[in-house]
């Protein structure tokens, strides 16, 4: 380990891919679990999507592109910006990368410096502190109660704003609460950010079309268009299309940003796969009908989760807005002594008695910064729904 650069030992595999390799291990040996960790859609990726990245295969539309992306793909991008969010982009301020994930990674490694500071509220997508640390930052971590909507109120924003703060990286809707801001909540923290012009925002909206009932995605920049000239604006295939394997994602931002994290890509990735790309241009292009399908199926399951887990003595599960994920409150269970004598004192506690006496995998508040509660995603069958659930359901009951 002294051979690895401090960068590499700075951080640590993600929680969620950790509990993956757990259930993968606990399998093997014969336990029948329930998995409530996996955070993409378990539907297949749309037909007339996958056909595209046939087509492409065949017609030998398989070299390298330019770094930004396809000049194709960059104009269904700029046309979804328009459609969907009343963004306006011109082509040299877009571009594609392997995934949101890697877009996220780009910006931070063009523009943070040692010191730099990124805030983040919390609970947040695990990958953003580590994403941060890599590439030399200092995360900024801003508890936002489950009293505040699991949102970032402009108080907050304003403490937490420093000479040295480079960037606020805000997710709507979130992963993991399913939070997503409103128009005034947007314009709130706008007001802060105007009286602080060195900090940039960037904006995950990777679950934008995840939304249910009245529920209804709003761009940040677009509440805020006096931000465009300092805000990323990022979002991608993955969780709307089903193709979180095919690594697409895609961001907005101003020239110079833009360009510079070309220049990364082009000397680290040289580009996203030319068949992903065909394919997302098709997914962006064609009849959106297979998002709102796949939106009402999630709103179902929401809905039964939400029932489900509020019936289960010790758990009170607020109901997201969007996303997939529900992120109940375990402080009832807090104290409660099991059947083999341990008690539970923290929400990684309540993690592993589900994992052993339930055979119910899900993961820990304290991995997304803020305990005590779970994170449980609902991109999984009704049927397991109902005897995770259910099992959840029996444990708790046995608890004294
Ligand atoms: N952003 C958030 C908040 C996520 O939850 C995820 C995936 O879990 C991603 C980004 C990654 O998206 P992509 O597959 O486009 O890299």
């Amino acid at each position: 380990s002294e051979f690895l650069a401090e960068r590499a030992r700075a951080i640590k595999p993600s929680p969620s891919m950790a509990a993956k390799s757990r259930v993968d291990q606990l399998r093997a040996q014969g336990r029948d679990i329930v998995d409530f960790t996996v955070g993409e859609p378990d539907l297949p990726t749309p037909e007339h999507i996958v056909q595209a990245g046939i087509d492409a295969l065949n017609s030998g539309d398989i070299r390298y592109t330019a770094s930004a992306g396809s000049r194709p793909l960059l104009e269904a991008v700029r046309a979804k910006f328009q459609r969907e969010n009343g963004l306006d982009y011109a082509l040299d301020e877009l571009i594609v990368g392997v995934g949101a994930k890697q877009l996220i990674f780009t910006a931070l490694a063009a523009t943070v410096q040692a010191g730099d500071e990124v805030i983040i509220p919390a609970p947040y997508w695990v990958s953003y502190p580590d994403m941060v640390l890599v590439n030399d930052g200092t995360p900024v971590v801003v508890a936002c109660p489950e009293s505040d909507g699991f949102k970032l109120t402009p108080e907050a924003l304003e403490r937490a704003i420093t000479p040295r703060t480079k960037w606020l990286l805000l997710n709507t809707p979130s992963n993991p609460t399913g939070a997503m801001y409103d128009a005034a909540e947007l314009r709130a923290l706008g007001e802060v950010l105007a009286r602080h012009p060195q900090v940039w925002l960037m904006t995950d909206e990777i679950y934008e079309h995840l939304a249910y009932g009245d529920a209804r995605h709003l761009s940040p920049v677009a509440a805020v268009p006096a931000l465009a000239g300092r805000c990323l604006t990022i979002n991608g295939v993955s969780k709307a299309y089903a193709m979180t394997g095919w690594r697409l994602g895609y961001a907005a931002g101003p020239k110079a940003l833009v360009k510079a994290m070309a220049t990364l890509i082009s000397q680290s990735t040289s580009c996203v796969s030319a068949i992903s790309q065909s394919a997302a241009r098709t997914a962006l292009t064609a009849d959106q009908r297979c998002v709102r399908e796949a939106a009402e199926v999630f709103h179902a399951r929401r809905d039964r989760i939400v029932a489900l887990l509020n019936a289960v003595p010790g758990i009170r599960c607020p109901r997201p807005q969007g996303a997939f994920y529900v992120y109940p409150s375990v402080e009832g269970l807090l104290g409660k002594r099991a059947a083999d004598g341990r008690v539970l004192r923290t929400d990684l506690d309540v993690v592993m008695f589900l994992l052993d006496v339930a055979g119910v995998a899900v993961l820990d508040g304290a991995a997304y910064g803020l305990s005590p509660y779970l994170r449980l995603s609902f991109a999984t069958s009704m049927e397991n729904i109902e005897e995770g659930c259910r099992r959840i359901r029996q444990a708790c009951e046995g608890l004294t």
